[in-house]
């Protein structure tokens, strides 16, 4: 029988527990260090020991013996101990889930996730779903799906296919949601940024219609970026051309210039708030209030009446260097939770 390890130099006192590893070799430890690092090794080492004072040996198996002396070696030094997790990540990672000690576990898990490459990612996903371990489980299927050829070019991926269909099948799943996810990610960021727009354009109209004299200089030198510029030069025009061509020549509703002017007149006048009698400036704002208030309004514009006050709530936090809260979220959050009062009443 070889020794492989002996930790009894580690511990003043003696060696009172043999580990055997599957290729039969032993390693002495103290039953202690054990015992207080992991609860399943505790519960064998009661299970074989007879007297508090007589040795006794238990079993470690399913990894190889170099495995096991890391893995005890871990067991004796501190959570925080700059040791090297590489050479046994995969055997260290299966150990500390059999053997119950999480602190290595995450370690071991955070190594293997960090050294994948395509040719490991079946045996790696494999040992992610038998060691519950999913911060690995998504390292894979994100390798996957950023090299899913590379992967089935892997040994793995045809090892599986001859014996593990199901494993192949998760991974392809796996693969699908992220593309899946991340579509979902694309599609809801661009229509962000439109709710970004569209609250920019709010901030431009009450700017536009201040009334303090300031008008449209006011907001020109507010437009900061080219960006803003753009929005305010469009709005600007917008908003003449409803003047000069509404309700003129030909009906508002005609002409889809003044359609689009009054959908943004009409989203102002649902997230104004200039509640209690504090005047608006900006055209048609009480008309339109009241006209929705009578005929009611959809689902979907109500959503984006949502969507877009949420989005200057955030514009208002990002842009406020101090930490008191800005107006524009009290008065959203007041009139919101008004009207969510109302709707219980
Ligand atoms: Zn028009
Ligand atoms: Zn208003």
């Amino acid at each position: 029988m070889v020794f492989c390890a002996d930790f009894a130099a580690l511990r003043p006192s003696p060696a009172d527990v043999r580990v055997v590893t599957s290729d039969g070799s032993a390693i002495r430890a103290h039953c202690s260090v054990l015992a207080a690092a992991s609860p399943v090794l505790e519960r064998m080492i009661e299970g074989t020991r007879r007297g508090w004072d007589a040795g006794c040996t238990v079993h470690v198996l399913g990894a190889p013996a170099d495995a096991v002396a890391a893995f005890l070696r871990f067991l004796y030094s501190s959570p925080r101990a700059e040791d090297a997790v590489g050479a046994h990540g995969a055997a260290l990672l299966a150990l500390a889930h059999a053997y119950r000690v999480p602190w290595l576990k995450r370690r071991a898990e955070a190594a293997v996730a960090a050294r994948l490459t395509a040719e490991r990612a079946v045996d790696a996903l494999k040992l992610a779903a038998l060691c519950d371990a999913p911060r690995l489980y998504l390292a894979c299927a994100r390798l996957a799906g950023k090299d899913l050829d590379a992967v089935e070019r892997s040994e793995g991926w045809r090892f599986a296919g001859r014996h593990d269909a199901a494993l192949q099948l998760n991974l392809l799943q796996l693969v699908h949601d992220a593309h899946q996810r991340k579509e979902r990610w694309e599609r809801e960021r661009a229509s962000q940024h439109v709710y970004g727009q569209l609250s920019d354009a709010m901030a431009f109209l009450d700017r536009i219609f201040a009334g303090d004299g300031e008008g449209w200089s006011a907001c020109a030198s507010a437009a900061s970026s080219r960006e803003d510029g753009g929005v305010r030069r469009g709005l600007e025009q917008l908003m003449r051309h409803l003047a000069a061509c509404g309700g003129r020549t030909r009906k508002p509703a005609a002409c889809p210039r003044c359609r689009r002017a009054l959908q943004l007149l009409r989203l102002h006048a649902s997230v104004c708030d200039r509640a209690g009698g504090e005047p608006c400036n900006v055209p048609l704002c009480s008309n339109l209030k009241a006209k929705m208030q009578e005929e009611g309004v959809g689902k979907t514009w109500k959503l984006l009446v949502k969507k877009v006050t949420r989005a200057r709530v955030m514009s208002a936090l990002a842009s406020s260097s101090s930490r008191e809260v800005p107006e524009v979220v009290k008065k959203s959050w007041a009139k919101y939770s008004s009207s969510r009062a109302s709707r219980i009443r």
